[in-house]
């Protein structure tokens, strides 16, 4: 399986949408573990990086040089 290219920074949307109903998402931190962050509710997940790529449905913008 080929990972998706993102990074700190790159906004995409889940197959799932949140219970806030929000569908945008900002990955925070990539690791063996991805953690993003809901554009709506602030709210953060920790995915496995496995699972993470098949819940991924797009990538809106791979801006991975910010740094916050
Ligand atoms: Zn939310």
């Amino acid at each position: 399986m080929e990972d998706k290219k993102y990074n700190i920074g790159t906004i995409l949307t889940m197959k799932k949408q949140h219970p806030c109903g929000e569908n945008k998402w900002e990955v925070v931190r990539v690791g063996a573990d991805i953690k993003i962050k809901c554009l709506g509710c602030s709210h953060t997940v920790m995915i496995p990086r496995v699972e993470f790529n098949k819940k991924i449905k797009k990538i809106i913008s791979l801006d991975g040089d910010k740094n916050e």
